[in-house]
């Protein structure tokens, strides 16, 4: 049988297509994809080239040929769109896998704690709203008017003494200014006193400023302070207070006792203890004496107490023959250091990032 000139060509031209098809597998990438095309498809291609070859083609094997070719070139390009599509889908995944999904928790990068003072802070407060008390705050820069005289502790009186003060220059400069970094919270209970009228029910909490400074004193450290003011007040509603709180806050039913002290704001003056929480306890529920809070003595001091002195309620226009009042404050950080069992206080306030890590969010 005659072979024609066609029949070569054609063949040539399923060659390249099946040429073209096993490189086209090996293709992952819009450039490469490029290539190919040029390579086969190209003005220069070798598919392209073959159709030259359609002039030497006697006249009546011409439209055979033309037909194949067209046939063929036209199966490669749908190829090329095909893979092109294909490829385009598989970057858009890629790119989409790179971009950081801004819901999810990045767990590689290093996030802060909450530290124990402010997570007991929080506690405090938490508790203090529950039982009915508002939760206010004050100014750190105080005048001596708020910070002593209107809590009864004149210019002459030996308490200003025991509070070595922090005194801060005024505004321009003026050594006089009577200006101090607040000792306590009470010039809160004060700034409460001249702005609401009774009832008051609030807890004041934050940094105060003294100039101790010793393995158990830190010239900054936190405090907070309750005051009560409404008609016929008394220390049983002091003490019921205290009760409720200490059960609130450590979730387990606690005595409370007030013992007979002197502050110049209040009258009588009282420190408060709290049965001790962490007594280790036997099988039977008693408790075992071998306690390092408490050393065995099953009380744990935690401040100061008594009824608001009637001078403090006449400095704030409060008339004591109407009303009475009581307070109490304590120390944020002993409590923080009770709760974490934290043996030094100067690790709360060192930033000391090895400590800090040991209370996770
Ligand atoms: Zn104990």
């Amino acid at each position: 049988m005659l072979r024609r000139v066609s029949d070569d060509v054609t063949e040539a031209l399923r060659a390249e297509q099946q040429r073209f098809e096993a490189a086209l597998a090996e293709v992952n990438d819009a450039d490469a994809l490029y290539e190919l095309q040029v390579q086969f498809i190209g003005k220069k291609g070798s598919v392209s080239k073959l159709r030259g070859r359609m002039g030497k083609l006697a006249p009546e094997e011409r439209k055979a040929f033309g037909m194949a070719f067209n046939e063929v070139k036209k199966a490669i390009e749908a190829s090329l769109e095909g893979k092109h599509r294909a490829i385009k889908t598989l970057q858009r995944e890629a790119d989409l896998g790179r971009f950081e999904d801004l819901t999810m928790a990045d767990t590689m990068s290093p996030v802060g704690s909450i530290h124990p003072v402010t997570r007991t802070r929080r506690q405090l407060s938490r508790v203090f709203r529950k039982l009915g008390f508002d939760v206010v705050d004050g100014p750190h820069v105080e005048h001596e008017l708020y910070n002593f005289d209107k809590l009864n502790i004149p210019a002459d009186h030996p308490a200003r003494d025991m509070q070595d003060t922090f005194f801060v220059n005024g505004p321009a400069g003026e050594t006089d200014s009577n200006l101090v970094l607040r000792t306590h919270t009470s010039p809160v209970q004060i700034r409460t006193m001249l702005g609401r009228k009774p009832p008051i029910r609030i807890v004041a909490m934050g940094t105060v400023f003294r100039k101790d400074d010793d393995p158990t004193h830190s010239p900054m450290f936190h405090q907070i302070e309750g005051l009560c003011v409404d008609e016929h007040v008394t220390m049983a509603d002091l003490k019921t207070t205290l009760y409720r709180f200490v059960g609130a806050f450590f979730e387990t039913d606690l005595k409370v006792r007030l013992r007979p002290s002197f502050f110049p704001f209040v009258e009588p003056g009282a420190e408060f203890d709290m049965e001790c929480p962490f007594c280790p306890k036997d099988d039977a529920g008693a408790k075992l004496p071998d306690c390092g809070v408490c050393k065995g003595s099953q009380w744990v001091e935690l401040g100061g107490a008594g009824m608001v002195h009637p001078k403090v309620l006449q400095a704030c226009d409060i008339d004591p023959q109407e009303h009475s009042g009581w307070a109490f404050g304590f120390g944020i950080d002993r409590m923080a250091m009770l709760l974490h069992e934290i043996t030094k206080l100067g690790l709360l306030f060192d930033g000391d990032a090895r400590f800090l890590e040991q209370f996770p969010c």
